[in-house]
């Protein structure tokens, strides 16, 4: 083992450990009770695990994190995703973890000093406010919220949906049209940090989501921006640069995903044989003994593993060449990924029957949750399309998205 290897392997192991003696035994208490009233719990684990030095793992060192590459970060998003309060625990949990590569990429010395350290440090969270109702997300150039410049400010109006988190965040990264006759509709929008408390920003609602309203950080906001005033300032990057912006970190962050869901996935699939191994369906014989729980249980392994080799090849692609580069690998494993997830959680629950749309074990969580994984960050046919359209492209075939 090398020293990179060691260190990865240390961390893992007490991640690990910390997981399994603090975190799981909360589990019970999340899957029935709403977010904020576990805030309190949380709040004091969080603070072990800062004290423990496993605080923000995929940040760089400089920014008082381990340094590691997307490679290695992926094993221990994967361990952190086997319980569905580890990212956030660990202070990497989207939107925040996003945002915080966003920063550390494109905020000034101010901005990094007002948002990025404060996210860093756990005392605030934030959100990303760019999808609206009125328009489809999976078209991210069409929007009409806007950012008029007004003295020294942006005056914002507009109305936006699926803004995750918004309650209780201390501000957004606003998504607007700077420059709505830029010849180019990729040069329209930029980027605006929109602290939360500037008059105008109104969350209208917290939106029902299969069947749960959900609250401050499991929560996804309806939000209105009524004249919004924030200072020029508070413009990330150049102006017109929003969706270059928002295509870097949309994809780290849709491979971020796909690292938590193989947690999922592993978890699910030992939460299954567990029960396949205990469940008498007659005395002395057990579910494990039948031939379609076997098939599925043999599918879900080979597709978990296949999965997971996807995901740290592109990882690796995205630490020796970037995430442009690997804009192709990104997208088929965001499909590729949330299938199999969606797959395992609906054969797990099945192999628990009753049992398994109980909270007994977080299946029945996950599987409302990450419904939305084949939506959220670009949907399946999106990216299924940037997949084909470029194996077509060989073959003279032109494909637009
Ligand atoms: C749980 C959750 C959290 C989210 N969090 C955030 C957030 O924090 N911030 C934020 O800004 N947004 C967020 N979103 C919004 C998300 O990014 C959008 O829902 C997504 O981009 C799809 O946009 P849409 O819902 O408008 O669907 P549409 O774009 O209207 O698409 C509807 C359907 O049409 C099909 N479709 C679309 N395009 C094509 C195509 N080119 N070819 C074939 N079929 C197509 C797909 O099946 C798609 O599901 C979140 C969404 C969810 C579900």
């Amino acid at each position: 083992m090398d020293s990179s290897e060691e260190k990865l392997h240390t961390l893992l192991t007490k991640i690990r450990d910390f997981l399994r003696a603090e975190v799981y035994p909360l589990e019970a208490e999340f899957l029935r009770r709403p977010f904020r009233e576990l805030l309190p719990t949380l709040n004091s684990k969080r603070a072990e695990v800062k004290a423990l030095g496993l605080w923000s793992p995929h940040l760089p060192e400089e920014y008082g994190g381990p340094g590691l590459k997307l490679r290695e970060f992926a094993h221990i998003s994967e361990e952190l995703g086997r319980t569905p309060l580890g990212h956030y625990l660990f202070n990497a949990q989207a939107p925040d973890i996003g945002n915080m590569e966003v920063l550390i990429s494109h905020a000034t010395p101010e901005q990094k000093e007002l948002y990025l350290w404060p996210l860093i440090q756990g005392e605030v969270r934030s959100c990303f406010s760019m999808t609206e109702p009125e328009h489809p997300g999976s078209n991210p150039v069409w929007m009409t919220t806007s950012a008029i410049k007004d003295g020294g400010d942006y005056v914002i109006n507009g109305h936006k949906w699926f803004t995750s988190s918004a309650e209780g965040a201390t501000f957004a990264i606003v998504m607007a049209v700077t420059d709505p006759e830029a010849s180019s509709p990729y040069k329209r929008a930029s980027q605006i940090i929109v602290p939360t408390e500037t008059p105008g920003f109104h969350i209208i609602r917290n939106i029902n989501v299969m069947g749960e309203e959900g609250s401050d950080y499991a929560s996804h906001a309806e939000v209105r921006y009524e004249n919004c005033r924030v200072p020029q300032g508070n413009l990330l990057g150049r102006e017109g640069e929003g969706f270059t912006i928002a295509q870097e970190r949309l994809g780290p962050g849709r491979i971020h995903h796909c690292m938590r869901w193989i947690g999922i996935c592993e978890r699910s699939f030992e939460l299954m044989c567990e029960y396949a191994a205990r469940r008498e369906l007659s005395p002395g014989v057990l579910l494990g003994s039948r031939q379609s729980i076997q098939e599925w249980i043999a599918e879900s392994r080979a597709e978990i593993s296949a999965a997971r080799l996807l995901v740290l090849h592109t990882a690796e692609k995205i630490d020796l060449e970037g995430a442009v580069a690997a804009r192709e690998d990104i997208s088929l494993i965001k499909f590729f990924v949330a299938g199999i997830l969606q797959k395992v959680l609906d054969r797990a629950i099945q192999v628990h029957g009753a049992r398994g749309l109980t909270d007994a074990t977080p299946l029945s969580y996950w599987y409302r949750h990450e419904r939305a994984a084949r939506i959220y960050d670009g949907p399946d046919e999106v990216h299924k399309t940037v997949v084909a359209r470029s194996a077509l492209k060989k073959y003279g075939v032109k494909v637009s998205l």
